[in-house]
């Protein structure tokens, strides 16, 4: 017993640098664990595919020892949650740290068959490989290493996967949310910013709304003085909606897609605009509502209904989240890297769990680039310090 205690306590000392020739030694199976995860297509919409892959997980996570619980969704795929128990009195008695990803991609079914997972000049490509198949093989191989350099885990860990990240996560949402509240704080797993691999303190907020116009009908031919255009309502409101844009503030609103009309003689009855918004601060958020909101028309005779609203707060770099970059900071210094920092326009589940006040640390997963694009590819020399990260967060956090 004894004698096993003095090899735990030497291998959890090991230092950066032989944990990083650990993982270097690793590197085919992290790529090995994330072509098999590739290879499992996964679109959001498509429940049967997301729990799929929910299914390959679970007894993958079972054998590290974790307790799998799935969480039933009758709209979307199943999200997954694994607790890991801390080993030794004073390490269960820790908060556990939240470790948060999702495997649900933007890549409808049969993307895999033009966009093959494969490796090539140091990259793996494949759908989802970078956003974020590759951040749960990370998740899996951190906590592999420290069970075997420390015979169990520093703290619990809870994994939690969720099955509609990337269409606003109307299921898992609450979820994420109630186990942030127990944690210490948050790992997200999505990719990293630039090639550089920066972890992401800062998020920019997204709303996503929709201007529903209704006009009145005409023919444009016999009774053009009847008719009230939606569609010109409309290309008069997208103006004046293009104009609550200011870069300076960190405020874009986007209409990125109309619709409206049904043929050229006829006045249109209705058109619509989707618009996509991004706020830098919380307390923008109400303010670009209300002007959303209030929008009045041009044409008396046509209505304005404006539909939804912010979606994610922004992830805002709190004293919690610039804490737990200093630590990220510190750990990657072990091995003479230098870790950046990053604030980035898009959302993920990190702004939720942030925007609760619970530090976050967001872009803890693979390096690469492409992410939703036919290009997506991550660099696989990078993924052992990704891993070394991980597991020092992990115990730090
Ligand atoms: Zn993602």
């Amino acid at each position: 017993m004894g004698r096993k205690n003095s090899k735990n306590q030497s291998s959890a000392h090991l230092s950066g640098g032989e944990r990083l020739r650990f993982f270097e030694q690793r590197q085919d199976r992290m790529v090995e664990t994330i072509r098999e995860l590739v290879e499992i297509e996964s679109p959001s919409d498509d429940k049967p595919s997301v729990d799929r892959i929910a299914a390959f997980l679970a007894p993958k996570f079972e054998q590290l020892g974790g307790e799998v619980h799935f969480h039933r969704s009758n709209d979307f795929g199943d999200s997954l949650q694994v607790d890991f128990v801390g080993q030794g009195a004073s390490s269960a008695k820790r908060k556990p740290v939240l470790l948060l990803g999702h495997y649900d991609t933007v890549y409808p079914l049969g993307t895999l068959a033009g966009m093959p997972c494969k490796v090539e000049k140091g990259r793996l490509r494949g759908p989802g490989v970078l956003d974020m198949k590759s951040g749960i093989a990370l998740m899996f191989h951190a906590i592999e290493a420290l069970q075997e350099w420390q015979g169990g885990l520093p703290r619990p860990v809870t994994v939690f996967l969720v099955s509609d990240e990337e269409i606003g996560s109307r299921s898992s949402r609450k979820i994420t949310e109630r186990l942030a509240k127990q944690s210490a704080g948050v790992l997200v797993l999505e990719p990293a910013a630039g090639v550089r691999g920066a972890v992401k303190t800062a998020r920019k907020g997204v709303g996503e709304y929709e201007l529903r116009v209704k006009g009145v009908a005409a023919h444009a031919g016999l009774d053009p003085g009847k008719g009230h255009s939606a569609i010109l309502e409309l290309a008069r409101q997208v103006a004046v909606i293009a104009k609550l844009n200011n870069l300076r503030q960190g405020v874009t609103v986007n209409a990125g897609v109309i619709g409206g009309g049904t043929r050229t003689n006829v006045i249109a009855a209705e058109a619509s605009a989707g618009i996509d918004v991004r706020i830098k601060s919380a307390k923008q958020a109400s303010g670009i509502d209300r002007r959303l909101r209030s929008l009045k028309p041009f044409d008396k005779h046509c209505r304005l209904e404006m539909m939804g609203g912010i979606n994610r707060l922004p992830m805002e770099r709190t004293a919690g989240v610039a804490e737990l970059y200093k630590k990220a900071k510190s750990i990657a210094a072990e091995v003479g890297w230098e870790l950046n920092e990053a604030a980035v326009g898009g959302g993920s589940d990190g702004n939720f769990t942030a925007g609760m006040g619970i530090p976050t640390l967001d872009g803890m997963g693979g390096v690469g680039d492409g992410a939703h694009a036919m290009h997506e590819y991550i660099v696989t020399s990078e993924l052992s310090r990704r891993a070394l990260l991980l597991a020092g967060m992990i115990e730090r956090v």
